[in-house]
């Protein structure tokens, strides 16, 4: 990949586009490739924000300037028939200044004379392309080491080090190294390394470690803490037979995609409030033995032009670096609201670039999106071939009524076996899982104060004074049920 990333950048730079934009993190990478795709007499200037002007071969600062003062300086630089390359990192920022615009502009339009050479080369993590520069500006995106990169990155380390690492640790090691820049890799291994004088399997654990650094560090995508795992669900055993299955995929995941299983893609879990959706995001993370990420697409809005956009593209592949990992998108109607319609024209942008990514995507990024509200939903969700499958989560029968109470008591050390959970599940018809919760912890809590113990007595007095969620909204609960009956869902319950 990266043998053909060069051929397009020379492919770029050999032909009539003025500025490329690089996106990438990993300056060094970039610089090495920009040397192999130049042609051997091609003048190099550099500038970034902290030292100005930079000799671009060893790095050292040359003058302290600024963006205007430099791109001045250097766009005259056209003397002979040799190319020149202006390298400006990080300049996001000053890109906005209308000074700026004019001398980029200015240079791009030289460019069309046949006597004018001089290139521009934007290399920045952060994507913010001026409207007035677009039609100059070609965008291009470095794609991160493939497997046998990654491969190759490993046996140069191991060799660096002196140290012959086993096929099988190998393999598993690339594994779990995709989604890093080669940087980063280097990085992860010489301090695996370095943690236990060796590289094995033992090492993987840190590996995943330095991976969540990664996500929380970048601030589009939370890492999320959670406890839960199946057992803390009552009920939903559809739901929860259906990823006991997927798990043994992704337990052997590498041997699984060899022997030419599909790579499971993702769940939709649709239905009522309180009732268990969130749990299973959490419990499925907990069952894969993967990192759960949240999505939050509101906070991937930016200010400028295409930066929500831009955005998108690095949570994504933020979440396939994190690999094999749980990308929880909570109350998917409301991430992409109003599109098509009145929500605007980015968000429906951003639902477009999502898609697509759920619809080529090769890597072990398992999404659990949660709704309420299917007529909310755009339809494209439900087609088939978007996720594995959806789910329909109601409120609770009796019998998970009866298992939810069940739970709940024991999570707070109360016996279970002196209760009729019979008799209160009979008499809890409409109440959804959050409200059973309630129902135990305000028991619990009078149980305490009265210095008494706990009894069917207490609940089933809690039970008089309490109000379920069909009780306070029962015609929205009406009219959700009726909205996911219509489509026929997979119940998640038995
Ligand atoms: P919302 O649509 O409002 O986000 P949700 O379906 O995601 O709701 P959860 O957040 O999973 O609901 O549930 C809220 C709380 O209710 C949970 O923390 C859990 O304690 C309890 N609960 C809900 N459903 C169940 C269940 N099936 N088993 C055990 N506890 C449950």
């Amino acid at each position: 990949m990266r043998e053909e990333t060069k051929k397009n950048l020379k492919s770029y730079l050999d032909s009539l586009y003025p500025i490329l934009y690089i996106r990438h993190s990993d300056f060094a990478d970039v610089d090495k490739v920009l040397l192999e795709a130049a042609a051997p007499n091609v003048r190099f200037y550099e500038f970034n924000n902290a030292l100005g002007a930079i000799n671009f071969s060893d790095k050292h600062s040359m003058k302290h300037c600024d963006l205007v003062e430099f791109l001045s300086s250097v766009m005259d630089d056209n003397d002979d028939d040799n190319e020149c390359f202006i390298v400006l990192k990080d300049i996001h920022k000053n890109i906005d200044d209308p000074k700026v615009i004019a001398l980029l502009r200015r240079i791009a339009e030289l460019n069309e004379r046949d006597d004018y050479h001089v290139k521009i080369i934007i290399i920045d993590s952060v994507e913010n392309i001026p409207q007035e520069l677009k039609s100059f500006i070609t965008l291009i995106d470095v794609p991160l080491p493939d497997d046998e990169e990654i491969m190759t990155c490993l046996s140069d380390f191991a060799s660096e080090v002196g140290e012959k690492i086993d096929r099988a640790v190998m393999d598993e090691l690339a594994f779990l190294l995709k989604g890093l820049s080669a940087f980063q890799i280097k990085q992860v291994l010489s301090l695996a390394y370095q943690n236990g004088g060796g590289l094995d399997t033992s090492d993987i654990k840190f590996i995943m470690g330095e991976k969540e650094q990664i996500i929380k560090k970048s601030g589009i995508l939370e890492m999320v803490n959670f406890k839960e795992t199946l057992s803390d669900i009552g009920g939903l055993e559809n739901l929860k037979n259906w990823l006991k299955r997927k798990e043994k995929i992704f337990a052997q995941l590498d041997k699984a995609i060899k022997y030419g299983v599909d790579i499971p893609r993702g769940i939709l879990i649709l239905g009522m409030p309180g009732c268990g959706k969130s749990l299973a995001a959490k419990a499925t993370a907990a069952l894969f033995k993967v990192p759960l990420i949240r999505l939050d697409v509101g906070r991937l809005m930016g200010k400028y032009v295409g930066e929500s956009e831009s955005n998108m593209r690095s949570a994504l592949k933020l979440a396939e670096t994190v690999s094999p990992c749980v990308l929880w998108i909570d109350e998917l109607e409301k991430a992409f609201a109003g599109i098509g319609g009145n929500g605007g024209e980015v968000t429906t942008r951003l639902f477009g670039n999502f898609l697509t990514w759920m619809q080529e995507k090769e890597s072990t990024v398992f999404i659990v999106a949660t709704a309420n509200d299917i007529s909310k939903l755009p339809p494209e969700f439900l087609r088939k071939g978007r996720f594995d499958e959806l789910f329909f989560v109601d409120l609770p029968n009796e019998k998970e009524r009866r298992k939810i109470l069940e739970i709940h008591l024991q999570k707070r050390d109360k016996q279970s076996s002196s209760i009729d959970l019979g008799r209160l599940a009979s008499e809890t018809d409409g109440f959804n899982g959050a409200d059973l919760e309630g129902l135990i912890k305000d028991a619990v809590e009078t149980a305490f104060i009265d210095n008494t113990d706990i009894t069917t007595g207490t609940l089933l007095d809690t039970l008089h004074n309490a109000k379920s969620i069909t009780d306070i909204q029962g015609d929205k609960i009406k009219k959700l049920r009726a909205d996911l009956k219509a489509y026929s869902i997979k119940p998640a319950s038995e």
